[in-house]
């Protein structure tokens, strides 16, 4: 267990992982396949991935369980493994991880709409985000991160059963929630999501329920510097609290071989720094980035902090 990660953030930048949903396609998982089953059935290539975020200078790394909700999982006829895929993803990352990395707990969203747009009602959506989160802290997840969320309404279910799930574990010791959006880029004006939160209202809301990390990550043609922009309204509206960003390597393209992404982590490194001029204390990626990404943002990182 490495210091409290709120201390940690007060000190300086810190960087988290990249990709992990393309890291599994590339390492063989079929489109449409459960990737939260490799968590048991194939540990060893769930944790290679993971250890090279670990060489390349990750200091967080998050659980290989985005679509670990037991809605998301009835896809694959796996409901009543929520809980054994969720907790075997944090005790294998917690190897992974070793003494000095923080291993977050990924919820990702549950993968539908909520009644009355859709079909899913807000107690089963709870109680799925509840059996999720305790699973994950039961695994030894240092920090809960609910995720690539684009409406409120879901990122307060998940948010709140993260912090309930919180106190019920009751080890004394801090554990912190990340909660993070995924925005679209607008013809005009900051970037929205998807159901038409913008940064601000997003980063108030937040606030409102108790979040301890304000953050955003993939998103749907926005580059690092757009991610920028969106940092700087959250530091507008949270002054306060960290701010956390993990932008996509760009938007997917498909082609004959497979997804390509096209933001090289050169590309990309280029955007770290104004990241950080814009207030984010932890940056990371998502969709399409990799490990060589990574190591680039790592060396800025380290020149960021080492002027500071
Ligand atoms: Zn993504």
């Amino acid at each position: 267990m490495p210091e409290p990660l709120l201390e940690a953030l007060k000190t300086r930048v810190l960087l988290c992982d990249g990709g992990m949903g393309t890291q599994l396609q590339a390492a063989g998982l079929e489109v449409g396949g459960c990737g939260e089953l490799w968590n048991v059935e194939h540990p060893e290539r769930v944790k290679v991935i993971q250890s090279r975020y670990a060489d390349a200078g990750s200091d967080l790394i998050i659980t290989n369980t985005f679509c670990g909700s037991r809605i998301s999982l009835a896809n694959h006829g796996l409901a009543e493994r929520a809980a054994e895929l969720n907790e075997a993803a944090a005790r294998l990352l917690r190897e992974v991880a070793g003494p000095d990395r923080w291993v977050i707990g990924d919820i990702g969203p549950f993968g539908g709409l909520l009644a009355p747009m859709g079909e899913a009602e807000p107690e089963a959506v709870s109680e799925a985000f509840l059996e999720q989160a305790r699973a994950l802290l039961a695994g030894g997840a240092d920090a809960l991160i609910v995720e690539t969320q684009t409406a409120l309404e879901e990122l307060e279910l998940g948010v709140r059963a993260a912090r309930q799930a919180i106190e019920e574990h009751g080890t004394g010791k801090k554990i912190p929630v990340i909660a993070s959006m995924a925005y679209d880029k607008m013809k005009s004006g900051p970037p929205r999501t998807m159901m038409g939160v913008d940064p601000r209202t997003a980063a108030t809301r937040m606030l409102e329920l108790g979040v301890d990390i304000v953050a955003c990550n993939c998103g749907t043609h926005l580059d690092i510097f757009d991610h920028a922009e969106i940092v700087a309204i959250y530091r507008g509206a949270a002054p306060d609290h960290p701010i956390m960003a993990q932008p996509n390597a760009g938007a997917p393209e498909r082609t004959g071989t497979g997804i390509v992404y096209h933001e090289t982590p050169e590309a990309m490194a280029k955007g770290v720094a104004a990241l950080v001029d814009a207030g984010a204390r932890i940056v990371g990626g998502c969709c399409g980035t990799t490990p060589e990404h990574i190591r680039l943002f790592r060396a800025e990182i380290d020149k960021i902090n080492a002027a500071r």
